[in-house]
């Protein structure tokens, strides 16, 4: 519960202190002594938080608009989700897949068929889905395409962010991310996003699946050409390859549709889901696909000790019952007019570029007015949380029960920032 009554309006500069103030608090430099510094947090110290405020822990109420990277969109407590999760903890946390559980078939089959799909393989964390794809799209590659043992390529995306294992960050060109973890596992083919003809031009026999960001969230909200999607959707098609849509950041309701994918009515063969899938509770990821390509995985030759528990099952299958009614899609894609609008009026003010779509926005800052950290903490400093990406953009993504006037309230003190 929130212990604050401070209304966003009120939340006045005043009212919140310096970077250098929470920088100097107690609270802050005890949770930096002993961790290794993998994350520069902004140094506000959280207590407690509902719907899209997060207070700290002097009491003083700001406005979330990063939601856990989208891992929140429901929100901060949403009470259908801690309902669910305080029942599902009285009962049953953990039995491992060696036995079946009772929160499981509500699980795999609601979210089949919120993906149209025949099977779910439950994970925890999104970069073990990403895992799991690659898996299974190099078994299908060897078992059903017949590609010779040990020479299944995978095509990924510039700019891309898939996670954080060895595996992944060997294919990713963000130097912070992949510079001195090597040596890296080979069969991955890095062609420039968005470019349609580069990526069927890097297609050869041996080529297994397609892995891309359908939005990619961490390079800043990028979204591509319109028809980049089908056209994937079309060369895997054609070349028999499959088409493995990471849409752990972008999924379930983020940009006012239910997948990413959704806004070129592409379906791709493995959907990857992750962060909004564990209602922001516990981490809950999977891979979805037919059985044509899930059935190539036999007994032991996959797993996870805590992927598919049943207190995962339980918050998400409640995170796709409320999927279920659209509702979420709706908001975001409404309060997402309103943001594009806000945000368009910003180019030329401070703003260089603005990309929306739903309740999600990569903003560029103009480098004159500051790089994106510092334009985070001058927001931090009227009450606002946001996240800066790759030096000078901006990412929104606010929970998607954030109560219109509260965002439009944000989006002003983003104005007056960028203003400078
Ligand atoms: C966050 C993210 C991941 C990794 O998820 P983790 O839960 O942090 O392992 C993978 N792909 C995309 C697109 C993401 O945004």
């Amino acid at each position: 519960m929130t212990t604050s009554v401070t209304t966003p309006s009120q939340a006045s500069h005043a009212t919140h202190p310096s970077v250098h103030e929470l920088e100097g608090s107690a609270a802050f430099t005890r949770s930096e002594a002993h961790t290794a510094h993998n994350y520069h947090p902004l140094p506000v110290v959280v207590a407690n938080a509902e719907g899209a405020f997060m207070t700290d822990v002097d009491g003083r109420r700001y406005l979330d608009l990063l939601a856990g990277y989208s891992a929140l969109n429901f929100g901060h407590s949403h009470p259908g989700l801690l309902r669910v999760a305080h029942e599902q903890l009285d009962k049953l946390t953990l039995t491992s897949r060696a036995f079946v559980h009772d929160q499981f078939a509500d699980f795999t089959e609601g979210l089949a068929a919120l993906c149209g799909k025949d099977s779910v393989l439950p994970m925890n964390t999104g970069a073990e889905a990403v895992e799991t794809a690659i898996k299974v799209s190099r078994k299908w590659g060897y078992q059903v395409k017949g590609v010779p043992t040990d020479q299944a390529e995978i095509i990924v995306a510039s700019g891309n962010f898939h996670g954080r294992t060895t595996t992944i960050v060997g294919f990713s060109d963000d130097p912070a991310a992949h510079d001195d973890f090597g040596p890296f596992a080979p069969g991955f083919v890095t062609v420039p996003y968005g470019d349609l003809a580069a990526l069927e031009a890097a297609i050869t026999p041996n080529t297994v699946a397609v892995l891309v960001e359908p939005i990619q969230g961490e390079g800043g909200v990028v979204i591509p050409p319109e028809g980049y999607l089908r056209g994937i959707r079309a060369a895997c098609t054609r070349e028999n390859v499959l088409f493995a849509a990471d849409e752990i950041q972008a999924g379930l309701g983020r940009t006012g549709r239910t997948f990413a994918c959704d806004h070129e009515d592409v379906v791709p063969d493995i959907y990857v889901l992750g962060k909004a899938l564990g209602g922001g509770i516990v981490p809950v990821s999977a891979i979805v696909a037919d059985n044509d390509v899930l059935g190539v995985l036999r007994p032991g030759q996959h797993g996870s000790t805590f992927g598919g528990n049943p207190l995962a099952c339980a918050v998400g299958a409640e995170v796709v019952r409320m999927l279920a009614t659209g509702d979420f899609q709706r908001r975001a894609a409404e309060l997402g007019e309103m943001v594009r609008e806000r945000l368009e009026g910003l180019v030329g003010h401070g703003v260089v570029g603005v990309r929306v779509r739903g309740l999600w926005a990569g903003v560029d800052i103009d480098p004159a007015r500051g790089s994106g950290r510092e334009i985070c903490e001058a927001l931090m400093e009227r009450g606002v949380l946001a996240k800066d990406t790759h030096g000078s953009t901006i990412r929104l993504a606010p929970p998607l029960v954030v109560d219109a006037d509260d965002l439009a309230w944000g989006l002003d003190q983003l104005a007056e920032v960028v203003a400078g």
